[in-house]
């Protein structure tokens, strides 16, 4: 059994860290039971800590037993090789309030829990209240989509309509356009807005279809002041949903209503994606996020652990950081895996606790000079002989200065010894490549981008 730990707020930040255990494990089960097991049996449950046993409370009876049978073995093993320590996990039906604290008979009834802001709510679908533009760290790989959504949310409809924000996965696309919906309801509270993914744009379709209820559907859809739409990428094939949503988006865009739509790709590399909306979404303005530059990944960490109340050493930051992935979602996977363990070990997010959190990522391998010159070698089109050489050629130097810097950040090799694997140089010449490099990579997203590469390449052999 977990043993609640009593934190600095009390127990409850203690419950609710205890529970983030739960989604830390989520990656691990869509993985070992396959997509739709993962879809059907796991998304549906919620996990709530009750006296010291994780309770995963479940829609039905017929979906306890089904889950109890099938899943909870596994379910247990990777809570408890998450915790380090064996864990009680109990599947409970919700309906029946069995995870719900029962006040004693006599006791008066605890009062209805206000939240302090009345949430900021969507007309269609529903808004996640954590993602606003101030827990958003804005830097060079994403400030142009920022500022973008900024824009679109002070003057909806105005400019940039539609707007098509892409990226990668994890990167805050669906970050930043809840930030939107929530930035238009706060200077209009008025303001309809609908704000769902494209499946379930997909499914309330469908469902429509079924029950004979078109119009309502179109109705529905056509009066909002904002449509938001998450991940289109998978209206990709999708015929008849393409054919509707195609009517939605003329429907909202002559009445100048504003359109916001997500991606992991950029419109013209989708595919399966009618010509014609693609042209619709390319009419617009396209705003790509990139993958976060170190200095935004260490901002990251350090506000995501402070609005947990922690504060982290250098030492364990540096570790995320370097190794914590290149996603936002990985960077945070990681670090609510670290602190789930320090809570359930006792302990602080101490160095051990983090290489325990980051898992795989965390492998050391040793990478040698020798090796950063091949990858740099390979890369960019020069011969070893040349990175190696006196010569002072832009084509050769700059290779050579990235080479330095990776072995002593990634090789972690001496400044004497790189200087000497680099030809017999005076070791200032490669202090003086390092601070180089890694100025610009401060400044420049394709330098930061490109030594993120080779860090990752490296780090993965
Ligand atoms: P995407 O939709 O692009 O796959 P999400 O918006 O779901 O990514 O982001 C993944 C996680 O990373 C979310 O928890 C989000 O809050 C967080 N995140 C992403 N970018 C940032 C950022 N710049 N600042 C703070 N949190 C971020
Ligand atoms: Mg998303």
């Amino acid at each position: 059994m977990l043993e609640p730990v009593e934190t600095a707020n009390g127990s409850h930040e203690g419950w609710a860290r205890m529970e983030a255990l739960w989604s830390t494990a989520l990656p691990a089960l869509r993985q070992h039971m396959g997509e739709r097991n993962f879809a059907a049996w796991i998304e549906p449950i919620t996990c709530r800590m009750v006296d010291g046993e994780l309770r995963l409370e479940v829609p039905s009876r017929f979906f306890q037993s089904w889950v109890t049978r099938h899943f909870l073995p596994t379910i247990h093993d990777t809570l408890s090789s998450l915790a380090g320590a064996p864990c009680t996990v109990r599947v409970v039906v919700a309906a029946e309030g069995n995870g719900v604290p029962r006040p004693a008979p006599d006791a008066p009834a605890p009062e209805p829990t206000v939240p302090a802001r009345p949430a900021r709510v969507a007309n269609i679908g529903r808004l996640i209240p954590s993602y606003t533009f101030e827990s958003f760290v804005v830097g060079p790989s994403n400030d142009v989509a920022f500022r973008t959504a900024q824009a679109v949310s002070e003057a909806p409809g105005v400019r940039y309509n539609p707007m098509f924000l892409h990226g990668g996965v994890g990167l805050g696309k669906t970050h930043l356009i809840n930030a939107i919906g929530h930035e238009i309801l706060r200077r209009r509270a008025r303001a309809r807005v609908a704000v769902l993914s494209s499946e379930s744009f997909m499914n309330t379709l469908i469902a429509a279809l079924r029950k004979d209820q078109m119009n309502a559907f179109r109705e529905k859809f056509r009066q909002v002041d904002a449509l938001i739409l998450d991940d289109v990428q998978f209206l990709a094939g999708k015929e008849r949903t393409q054919e509707e949503f195609f009517h939605t988006f003329n429907a909202l865009h002559e009445a100048q209503k504003q359109i916001v739509l997500t991606s992991d790709k950029a419109p013209a590399d989708i595919r399966g994606l009618e010509q014609r909306l693609r042209s619709r979404f390319e009419g617009g303005l396209m705003a790509e996020i990139h993958p976060p530059t170190r200095e935004m990944r260490a901002a990251i960490l350090r506000a995501k652990s402070r609005a947990q109340q922690v504060e982290l050493s250098d030492q364990v930051l540096e570790l995320f950081v370097q190794r914590g992935g290149n996603s936002v979602r990985e960077l945070e996977g990681a670090l609510n895996r670290a602190l789930a363990l320090a809570l359930v070990r006792g302990t602080g997010v101490t160095t051990e606790v983090a290489l325990a959190a980051l898992g795989p990522y965390a492998r050391v391998r040793s990478v040698s000079v020798e090796t950063v010159q091949e990858m740099v070698s390979d890369r960019f089109g020069v011969t070893i002989a040349d990175l190696v050489s006196h010569r002072r050629e832009r084509e050769v130097s700059y290779p050579r200065q990235i080479a330095m810097y990776l072995s002593r950040t990634v090789a972690e090799a001496s400044f004497p010894t790189i200087a000497e694997k680099f030809g017999g140089r005076d070791h200032t010449t490669v202090m003086y490549a390092v601070k180089t490099i890694e100025t610009r990579r401060a400044r420049d997203l394709g330098v930061d981008q490109l030594l993120s590469g080779f860090e990752g390449a490296l780090r993965d052999r």
